[in-house]
């Protein structure tokens, strides 16, 4: 059986004129996506993916759940493909989903018709096979409005195809249509489904992680690059840049304001976040601050740590309860590593009075002694660079 997958596009069908690039990097992304599973070939037509396996090694199963993580895809389903004739559209039915329509108790078939020149029309063949289908299967009952089964045909240009019902997709745009960013990734809940929010809108991103060794643990390091590697299901390959950080904390704690601490540290965050972002021509930086969660929450608390970069900051979780952002995390399986009780860098330094509406002047004092460029250059210098597959 040459069994294939037909993915539905998203979104991007709206493109207009960039749908080509657009389709482009689509494919180029579920190839990638594709590559463990064996060898498939991959070419959109008519507002749809198709996923062939080019030979009987290939996995389709896998290859099928992992297009689910694909980013532009609104629906897939597994698909068989057959010649263009009304009894091989039938016999093709019976052997595919012959196993489905003895479990069902009622169907419906569906017919797609993007060749016009098919000699029936849509009705014509829906009417067609499901009458041969319900005297094939005594026991099935047509129903149109909410039919268990429903038997999809599609008559395209060079074969029909039969499937059933299809899976929901990933959504969103395709990774790497909406350029690059830099996201901030800790170990905790918030930023895995930050950075993966933004992916789904199509950014292609690169993490950076403040590692504060001796304070934090080689535990807590590796749990952010296993955090990183759930993510590439959905996003492809992605670089960690793992930043010493402990020297700036130090440095902070010798000469700051306690209760100004944990800004202050966020905004060396951004400065340094931001020359990585220069390093590699991102535009913006991603974060999973949520509003009013934690004292460096408020928005007095996030403009100052806002305007100690250029680069616009995105917050995609900022308006989410926590109890939604948990619900996207178990649902793109990082939540159970999330919760992984190891120490992160903030919570090693949290200071007992934080203020929660710092003012720009008391800021400006805090950090006059610092040397700023040189603190952020060293830190940039020491960056470790892990690459995820
Ligand atoms: P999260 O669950 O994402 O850790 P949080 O609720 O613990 O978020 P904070 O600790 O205040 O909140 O951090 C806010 C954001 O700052 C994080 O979502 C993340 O984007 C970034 N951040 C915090 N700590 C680090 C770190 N050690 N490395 C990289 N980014 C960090
Ligand atoms: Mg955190």
């Amino acid at each position: 059986m040459d069994e294939m997958i037909l993915l539905k596009l998203g979104e991007l069908v709206l493109k207009g004129l960039n749908r080509r690039s657009f389709e482009d990097r689509l494919i180029a992304n579920a190839r990638r996506q594709l590559q463990p599973y064996g060898h498939f070939r991959v070419y959109a037509r008519q507002s749809t993916l198709y996923v062939e396996p080019r030979d009987s090694q290939a996995d389709v199963a896998g290859a099928f759940e992992a297009m689910k993580h694909l980013f532009g895809v609104v629906g897939l389903s597994r698909a068989l493909s057959c010649p263009k004739d009304k009894d091989a559209i039938l016999d093709t039915v019976k052997s595919y989903l012959g196993d489905r329509l003895s479990a069902a108790k009622t169907f419906k078939v569906e017919t797609k018709r993007a060749d016009k020149t098919f000699p029936m029309t849509s009705i014509q063949l829906s009417q067609y096979v499901g009458g041969e289908l319900d005297d094939a299967y005594p026991h099935l009952k047509v129903d149109v409005h909410h039919p268990e089964l429903t038997v999809y045909l599609e008559v395209r240009d060079y074969a029909a195809y039969v499937h059933a019902d299809p899976e929901p997709g990933a959504g969103g745009l395709p990774v790497g249509t909406a350029g690059r960013a830099v996201s901030l990734l800790s170990g905790g809940i918030d930023s895995p489904v930050a950075s993966w929010m933004m992916a789904k809108r199509g950014l292609a991103l690169e993490m950076v992680h403040f590692y504060s060794y001796p304070y934090t643990s080689p535990e807590a390091k590796q749990k952010v690059l296993d955090l990183a590697g759930q993510l590439t299901g959905w996003c492809g390959s992605l670089t960690v840049h793992v930043v010493p950080f402990t020297a700036i904390q130090e440095a902070l704690m010798r000469s700051c304001p306690e209760a100004l601490f944990t800004v202050l540290m966020r905004r060396f965050m951004m400065r340094i976040a931001q020359r990585v972002a220069q390093r590699i021509g991102a535009g913006a930086l991603v974060t999973g601050e949520s509003l009013g969660q934690v004292a460096s929450q408020t928005i007095d608390a996030m403009r100052i740590t806002g305007a100690a970069c250029t680069l616009p900051i995105l917050r995609p979780v900022v308006g989410m309860d926590k109890e939604e952002i948990v619900r996207i995390a178990r649902q793109i399986g990082t939540f159970e590593t999330s919760i992984l009780p190891y120490e992160d860098c903030c919570t090693v330094f949290t200071p007992r009075h934080p203020r929660l509406h710092p003012l720009p002047g008391e800021i400006e004092t805090a950090e006059a002694g610092l040397d700023i460029d040189g603190m952020v250059e060293a830190a940039f210098q020491g960056i470790e660079r892990v690459r995820i597959h």
